[in-house]
């Protein structure tokens, strides 16, 4: 949203700074024939600062708008992975000691949950 907004004030920009380099082209004419006013220096000066800063305005949005949506994107992609090793431990925990059955990996000889198909402790398949 920040990106496109950014976008639409660059358009802006462009456009004062179109509007800006015809008018100087105009003050320059005038300042040749020795027409030129103040009030028309002034307003292209004024125009040149809108243009100049609607161009560093924008590109901060782009930039900010940009860092916002990847920070967003990694933010998620982290909380997957919680939600990854959360699955993975609840997973872990059915399968580990019931008490009363004995029933132990025959590779490390840690004790298995009834009906667990991977090892808690090594990892490998038990069943
Ligand atoms: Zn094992």
């Amino acid at each position: 949203m920040l990106v496109i907004l950014g976008f639409l004030v660059l358009v802006f920009g462009s456009f004062e700074y179109s509007i800006y380099s015809h008018n100087k082209d105009t003050l320059e004419w005038n300042e040749a024939w020795g027409a030129d006013t103040p009030d028309q220096h002034e307003l292209v000066a004024s125009q040149f600062r809108l243009a100049m800063a609607a161009f560093i305005l924008g590109t901060l949005f782009v930039i900010f708008g940009i860092a916002v949506l990847a920070s967003a994107a990694s933010f998620n992609r982290s909380i997957d992975d919680e939600e990854f090793k959360a699955d993975l431990i609840a997973t872990l925990r059915t399968q580990q000691v019931v008490p009363g059955v004995k029933s132990f990996c025959q590779y490390c000889g840690r004790q298995l949950a009834p009906g667990g198909v991977w090892c808690p402790g090594c990892g490998r398949r038990v069943a």
